[in-house]
């Protein structure tokens, strides 16, 4: 690892003024310092944002919830607002990592965790050099993407946390030295297109102050359903947040592990607004998001592990 400088500070603007010109911030450390230490990542400062004032879970005006940006993952988890109006949030927490990680990870963190693709950890690739090429296309990529991708890079998403907030609408607050500013978590990450490396719409020098939680988006009826390899501790292979509204008739279904980001299946959605609840218009609905799959040799079997996913997850949330 190469020497770093290190700073503490308890001040927002205190962080951006010491972030700037290329710093990098340090939640957790639970995605970056390992990165640090495999020469992925070779920061020449680090920003440590723990003592800042933005752990916690408020209320918003709306009827939603403001999660802070320091907020460390396992508090998200137990918050009784998170689980009573977005359970799948708080189950997608748990599903993430381990207990001694939640305890380190934050809310901002885990939105800006790379992606666990081998070939970007052992050796220089797309995402890190780009016009390095992908050796994953050709290689070892029976847990890589089939929605999105391109020729330049074919990695997942690793967060739990993000495809929940995106099944809600989440958006993310940030700030910079010239003020603050907002994105919606839908085009918080931007389309992998011929620019992997660029994984955020974040502008330079950003902090992520704060995720918001809509009010209409709260949804008691929905939940988190994640398929791995191992019973715990593993990404996930394709996971699901799902949400139903039974008095509008609507769902909300986002899913983890298919592409580059988190994907809002959209298609899905769209068709069941036109469609009773039925166990066949959910499958049908599965199977209209998933016909824009484009599986590699070795990772066809997500598109129908996706697709179980959506009906089964639609069918328990009926009552
Ligand atoms: Fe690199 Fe992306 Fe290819 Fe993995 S899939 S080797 S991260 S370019």
């Amino acid at each position: 690892m190469k020497e770093f400088a290190y700073e503490r500070p308890t001040d927002v603007r205190d962080a951006l003024i010491a972030a700037d010109g290329g710093a990098r911030y340090l939640g957790g450390g639970t995605n970056l310092v390992d990165l640090m230490k495999e020469g992925v990542e070779a920061p020449t400062r680090l920003v440590d944002v723990r003592r800042l004032p933005l752990a916690g879970v408020s209320e918003a005006p709306d009827g939603g919830l403001v999660i802070g940006a320091t907020t460390t993952n396992s508090d998200l988890a137990a918050h009784p607002e998170v689980r009573r109006r977005y359970p799948a949030l708080s189950q997608a927490v748990l599903a993430g990592a381990s207990g001694q990680l939640r305890n380190m990870a934050t809310v901002g963190g885990n939105l800006l965790q790379r992606t666990r693709c081998a070939y970007f950890t052992a050796q220089v690739c797309n995402k890190r050099v780009p016009g390095t090429g992908c050796p994953a296309i050709a290689g070892e990529h029976h847990n890589h993407a089939i929605l999105g991708w391109t020729r330049s890079c074919v990695a997942t998403h690793p967060s739990d946390m993000a495809v929940a907030m995106l099944a809600f609408d989440a958006v993310v607050r940030y700030v910079t030295l010239d003020g603050p500013g907002e994105i919606p978590l839908a085009e918080f990450y931007p389309p992998v297109g011929d620019t992997p490396h660029r994984e955020t719409a974040l502008p330079p020098g950003a902090l992520i102050t704060a995720v918001a939680l809509p009010g209409r988006a709260v949804s008691p009826r929905s939940r988190y359903r994640k398929v791995r390899e191992r019973a715990s501790y593993a990404f996930a292979t394709v996971s699901i947040a799902a949400g139903l509204d039974l008095d509008e008739g609507s769902v909300r279904i986002a899913l983890g592990g298919v592409a580059s980001r988190p994907w809002r299946a959209r298609t899905a959605e769209a068709f069941l607004l036109d469609a009773p609840l039925t166990p066949e218009a959910f499958r049908a609905a599965a199977d209209a998001e998933l016909a824009a799959a484009e599986p590699l040799p070795g990772n066809g079997y997500k598109v129908r592990l996706a697709g179980n996913l959506i009906e089964t997850v639609l069918k328990e949330l009926q009552p």
